[in-house]
């Protein structure tokens, strides 16, 4: 791919351009931009792009892209180009909420439409502007709603490549994550481009941990593509999940957990407590499967049915 072409900008090779990409206004009338750096080496070679903040309150996914930005290693590029948007959803990340203001998910608003809903419109300018432009992605997301994900990749069986990124990537937790209906990685998988998902940590809080594998993962499959010289190693072993469910509340009450994300756990071991504030009852929260814990709730008070513990296997 000789020229980007993004939004009527072309961008030729060696180049680096910001943009922002025009979505639509507040009610104040101010106008809500979608940010865009482009790197381009002047050798030919794959296009990726890198992502965060589809879901505006994912802030490990927005940090990840930052830090990788500020370290200057997209000036190291061998060959190839990045295409790196830190936020997505603007109007999510300044109302602290994964939603746009209307309450839709872009993330199920995929491909979008041009005079849809708020929602459709920011899908509709990745799937327009984007999308044809790169040739694989990272999308960087953050555990929601108060649940804590351990670091890990996802991507769906079958897709090669997708394969071969989230082996690359090495996050400590890979999984296998048949696509979404109207999420951007079916909007992806349509265009044929392939979009892994990396999820770490909770929601509005930074996970210095979550950060440094990110950044780390997105330097190894740089490195694997021949796009830069050199990649951390991987100093753990990747667990890899072929299946994986919610553990749901029995009862409501008040929530612990006994163990959290992270933590390998036995068929019929105690992993958490629910407890009525009268001590009326207490029971105990048992996990089903033998696997590890990928995502934790640290919600302390559980409607019956609310999703406690993900657990991979
Ligand atoms: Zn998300």
């Amino acid at each position: 791919m000789q020229v980007i072409r993004i939004d009527g900008q072309e961008i030729s090779p060696g180049e680096q351009r910001y943009l922002e990409l025009n979505v639509a206004r507040l009610p104040s009338g101010t106008q809500i931009t979608m940010p865009v750096h482009v790197y381009r080496s002047k050798e030919p070679g794959p296009v990726v792009l890198l992502s965060g903040g589809m879901h505006g309150d994912e802030v490990n996914g927005i940090e990840i892209v930052r830090r990788f930005l500020q370290k200057g290693i997209t000036d190291r590029l061998l060959k190839g180009s990045i295409v790196a948007m830190p936020i997505i959803n603007v109007y999510g990340f300044i109302n602290f909420s994964r939603d746009v203001p209307d309450g839709k998910d872009v993330n199920r608003s995929f491909p979008g439409k041009e005079d849809g809903s708020l929602a459709s419109m920011v899908a509709h300018t990745l799937t327009t502007h984007i999308l044809p432009q790169v040739d694989f992605g990272m999308d960087f997301h953050t555990g929601g709603a108060s649940r804590t994900n351990f670091p890990q990749i996802r991507f769906e069986e079958g897709d090669n490549l997708a394969e071969e990124i989230a082996n690359t990537f090495a996050a400590p937790f890979t999984l296998n994550s048949p696509v979404i209906k109207g999420s951007f990685r079916e909007t992806a998988k349509n265009m044929d481009k392939t979009v892994v998902v990396f999820e770490g940590g909770e929601t509005l809080r930074i996970d210095p941990k979550t950060v440094d594998e990110g950044i780390k993962g997105i330097k190894r499959v740089l490195h694997h593509f021949g796009m830069l010289a050199k990649a951390p190693m991987q100093q753990h072993k990747t667990h890899y999940f072929k299946e994986s469910h919610w553990v749901r509340a029995e009862v409501s009450g008040l929530f612990r957990h006994k163990k959290e994300s992270g933590k390998k756990v036995k068929e019929g071991q105690t992993i958490g407590y629910i407890s009525s504030p009268t001590n009326d009852y207490s029971v105990k929260v048992k996990s089903p499967y033998s696997g590890y814990i990928i995502g934790h709730n640290n919600f302390p008070l559980i409607h019956k049915g609310d999703a406690l513990f993900h657990i991979g296997f």
